[in-house]
């Protein structure tokens, strides 16, 4: 087997034995890959397996990648931190965008989406260990954005997305994984109709889908150590 499939298997594994551990019901969390520097041939090998959504990090290298891959049905995500400039770009070549973390940028992405792509779903991204270089929306500046986000015409909020700051106890790496689901949960209450929750990365995975997540962002796991960039 090679090794990329024998990767994904591994992955798999991995998020249902997390699923039966926690109750939640098997096929409840799905694999968004990330493919982040990563050549198109490695993502054309994934999808073989499969895989249908991939998530990019930097707009001119996901928008080449998905010019050599123009043939596949892929579901692209953009993950990565959005600047004002590339909102056009991001709003016309992806599905899902997972780093909205400030109104203007949620404003530009709606104004932009050409109308023929239907909207374009959102994460909002919560800066959920409130960490000074962090982007994303502070917890408390959550339930006014979400319901803003959740306004604008050509976006449809999916929920909430974080990277917690890295942590080695398990109860450490827990504590804002859990914070980020009773938020999602406290917008729900509110009345907002939300159905995603993404968190979870290769190492913190099995805390993430114990805490509710309902879609996990891999890369490692799934395509080795990334080269620095
Ligand atoms: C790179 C990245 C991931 C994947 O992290 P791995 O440790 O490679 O699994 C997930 N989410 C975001 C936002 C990333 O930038």
């Amino acid at each position: 087997m090679n090794t990329i499939a024998h990767r994904i298997d591994l992955v798999k594994a991995r998020i249902l034995n997390a699923e039966r551990a926690s109750g939640r019901a098997e096929g409840s969390v799905s694999l968004l890959a990330v493919s982040k520097t990563r050549p198109p041939a490695e993502i054309a090998a994934l999808h073989a397996c499969g895989q249908r959504a991939f998530g990019e990090s930097y707009v001119p290298e996901a928008v080449e990648k998905m010019a050599h891959l123009a043939g596949l049905p892929i579901e692209w995500h953009f993950i990565g931190p959005l600047q004002a400039n590339k909102t056009r770009s991001v709003a016309a070549h992806f599905d899902w965008v997972h780093s909205v973390g400030r109104l203007k940028i949620a404003r530009r992405l709606s104004e932009q989406r050409p109308e023929e792509l239907g909207p374009l779903n959102i994460c909002l991204q919560v800066n959920i260990s409130g960490e000074a270089t962090k982007s994303g929306a502070l917890p408390d500046e959550a339930a006014d954005l979400a319901a803003e986000i959740a306004a604008l015409p050509r976006l449809r909020l999916r929920g909430l997305m974080a990277i917690p700051a890295p942590a080695d106890a398990p109860a450490a790496k827990r504590a804002p994984l859990r914070a980020l689901c009773e938020l999602q949960a406290r917008l729900t209450a509110g009345g907002l109709q939300l159905d995603t929750l993404s968190m979870g990365m290769s190492d913190d995975l099995e805390e993430a889908i114990a805490e509710g997540s309902t879609m996990v962002r891999i890369g490692i796991a799934l395509f080795g150590p990334r080269a620095a960039r």
